[in-house]
């Protein structure tokens, strides 16, 4: 059995009256990729958001590489433990948000140097910046370039490449093909399963595409309504008919 990096044991976030996430439990394995497909307003990004640790859990348990690192208060009197989210990724848990909070009005290099920011030593910082400079050529080509000036692609790339200067072992991404062409979210995909493949970066993908991020999976969950409705291999999934129809097109 693979070890697992990342544990969601019934997780529940309110927003107010609310009940966003309704007891939703889920794994991540070192060295995969899984992806949890749903539609608009499932509660796809408040779950990325509760495993940051940017929305409390009103209930349930969330587990990184063995260690407790969010956890409600229960009746069964457990303490409840808060992870600070800027912790997280001096602890190799990176996410890549929707929207990709990139500065426009820094260079390309600015942006991914602030990807090193708990990084001390100016010879790994450089030593991150040619390795993802190898990933994403690019970036290279585009280093002092504001930010501001790139496609839709170019700025998801720059969003992953700024993740991987903190060198991570978990990657959480949030809608990476959102707003860019089909041949550009392929590209995308094709680069996190490379990232995947060569690197070991485990990876837990949020996506509207569904097709492609089924694709690349190794496993998936479907997420309605604040609550897991599926789960399978990503290509029992593919072949489901619930998803075929709900996510596929028919
Ligand atoms: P999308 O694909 O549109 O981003 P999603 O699956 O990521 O959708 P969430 O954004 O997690 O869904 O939203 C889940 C539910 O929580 C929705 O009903 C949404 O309206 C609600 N919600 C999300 N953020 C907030 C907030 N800050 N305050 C109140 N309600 C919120």
């Amino acid at each position: 059995m693979k070890e697992v990096v990342l544990r969601l044991d019934n997780i529940h976030v309110r927003y107010g009256g609310i009940h966003a996430l309704k007891g939703v439990s889920l794994i991540l394995s070192k060295g995969e990729i899984v992806t949890l497909i749903g539609a608009n307003g499932a509660g796809k990004s408040t779950l990325l958001k509760a495993i940051m640790g940017l929305e409390p859990l009103a209930e349930g348990v969330i587990t990184y590489e063995n260690k407790v690192i969010f956890q409600a208060f229960s009746d069964s009197g457990e303490r409840p433990v808060s992870t600070p989210a800027h912790c997280l990724p001096g602890m190799g848990l990176v996410l890549v948000p929707e929207g990709r909070g990139i500065f426009p009005e820094l260079t390309v290099k600015e942006n991914l140097e602030m990807g090193a920011f708990l990084q001390r030593d100016k010879v790994n910082i450089q030593r991150s910046l040619e390795e993802v400079y190898e990933w994403f050529p690019v970036l290279k080509d585009r280093s002092s370039q504001r930010a501001g000036f790139l496609s839709g692609g170019e700025l998801q790339m720059l969003a992953i490449g700024r993740a991987m200067m903190s060198q991570p072992r978990v990657l959480l991404l949030d809608e990476p093909g959102l707003g860019l062409a089909p041949i550009m979210v392929q590209k995308i995909f094709e680069i996190i399963n490379k990232l995947n493949k060569e690197k070991g970066l485990s990876v837990l993908l949020v996506e509207q595409n569904a097709r492609q991020a089924l694709k690349v999976a190794d496993r998936g969950y479907v997420l309605e309504i604040g609550k897991i409705t599926l789960s399978g291999s990503g290509q029992d999934l593919l072949d489901n008919p619930e998803v075929k129809k709900a996510y596929l097109g028919g």
